[in-house]
């Protein structure tokens, strides 16, 4: 029989892949199931994006590509983050995998050994320990509660700080709670940073276009350009254009980081594919009107269910600042019992209890790492997150 290496037993399936395959297995079964599970736009990939994707075909672009992506999506990638951060890499400094997920994972590949230290603010994305501990290091979990706005604060880095720390993952606007830094508080950060020259920073800024205040998104490279050296950038199509089955992101960082990358990945995969490379290319360098189009719809949405969800005794929601998630307080209906009498006690019991009693699925808060809360996916139509916040409310209120 088939026994798994040890970083396979040692890790789990991701917990909201296995909440949406929940949901899809209830739905198929009949019932009537409300999915705020969902961790990726409900928008079509836009037209001209799809236009281009064909038109790579149609010119032979079907083979293998660089190692490091083609020159055109390198360019639109640098072409990005220029136009939009302010930010100038190399051609050296820019790698493209099969999604950010799979650059974040070659990049603790790349570096992690021997119970190197990661430090993951918490509430986190949940891939990101399971991803250090598959690359044998030893992910240090930070709590960031609410009262911070699930941010890390500098004197909390400080603490975390040992002479084995590689990493620090932020990740901002931040999956599951939307909470993004300023460029006060990243200065901040940085001033640590800056007296720790071992650790270096990975940036996940996968969300950083679904952008909801008025002051412009800023990040760590660009708050405290001294880091630059010691930053990798990661990020993708996926979220902003609605291309999460293309499989397209990238990192920029410094270039022996990103020379070992792209070493790892000229033994993994060769490189992502050819067609979606094209498309995500046009996506970056193309008009960008579906991205302000998408987040104006993202707005509403946010600022319809945050008012209902605080509008339920026992919940609180903060306001995000951008991605498509909720990530409300449930503490208030702890130690209450549903009407089959069974009591809540913790955040899984009271997703479990949505599921069950008014088929809303959710996502637990222990699985990000922090409780009681749980996680609502707002990327998911109007109709729905209506009708799941009239069950929450419903099932808020059955309780005793
Ligand atoms: N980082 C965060 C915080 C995410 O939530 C996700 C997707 O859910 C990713 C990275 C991965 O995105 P990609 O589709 O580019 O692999």
């Amino acid at each position: 029989t088939f026994v798994p290496a040890s970083r396979v037993s040692r890790i789990k399936v991701s917990p909201s892949t296995a909440a949406a395959a929940r949901a899809r297995e209830l739905k198929a079964a009949g019932r009537d199931i409300v999915d705020m599970t969902v961790g990726e736009p409900d928008f079509d990939t836009p037209d001209n994006v799809k236009a281009a994707a064909h038109a790579a075909i149609d010119r032979g672009e079907t083979k293998y590509t660089p190692v490091n992506g083609t020159p055109a999506l390198r360019k639109a990638i640098i072409g990005d983050f220029e136009r939009r951060l302010g930010l100038s890499y190399a051609d050296n400094e820019i790698c493209v995998g099969g999604g950010a997920k799979q650059i974040l994972f070659l990049a603790l590949m790349a570096s992690v050994e021997y119970d190197a230290e990661v430090i993951i603010p918490a509430p986190y994305w949940v891939s990101y320990p399971d991803m250090v501990i598959a690359n044998d290091g030893k992910p240090v979990i930070v709590q960031c509660p609410q009262e911070q706005g699930f941010k890390l604060t500098p004197e909390a880095l400080e603490a975390a700080i040992t002479p084995k720390t590689l990493w620090l993952v932020l990740n901002a606007p931040s999956n599951p709670t939307g909470a993004a830094y300023s460029r006060a508080e990243l200065e901040a950060l940085g001033q640590v940073l800056l007296r720790h020259p071992q650790v270096f920073v990975l940036s996940d800024d996968i969300y950083d276009q679904v952008w909801f205040r008025d002051e412009p998104m800023t990040t760590l490279v660009a708050a405290v350009p001294e880091l630059k050296g010691r930053v990798l950038l990661t990020n993708g199509v996926s979220k902003s254009y609605a291309m999460t089955g293309w499989r397209i992101g990238y990192g920029a960082g410094p270039a022996p980081l990103v020379a070992a990358i792209n070493k790892l990945q000229s033994q993994m995969s060769s490189c992502p594919s050819s067609v979606s490379q094209a498309a995500a290319a046009h996506a970056l360098s193309s008009d960008q009107s579906f991205v302000a189009e998408s987040v104006k719809v993202y707005k509403e949405r946010r600022d319809y269910a945050c008012a209902r969800l605080n509008a339920v005794p026992g919940l609180s929601c903060l306001v995000p600042d951008g991605a498509f998630y909720l990530f409300p307080n449930c503490a208030g209906v702890m130690g209450r019992k549903t009407p089959e009498g069974k009591t809540i006690e913790t955040d899984l019991d009271f997703i479990l209890y949505l599921l069950d009693g008014v088929g809303v699925a959710a996502l637990q808060g222990s699985a990000y790492g922090l409780s009681p809360y749980f996680r609502l996916s707002i990327a998911t139509s109007m109709e729905a997150i209506t009708e799941a916040c009239d069950r929450i409310e419903r099932a808020v209120a059955a309780l005793k």
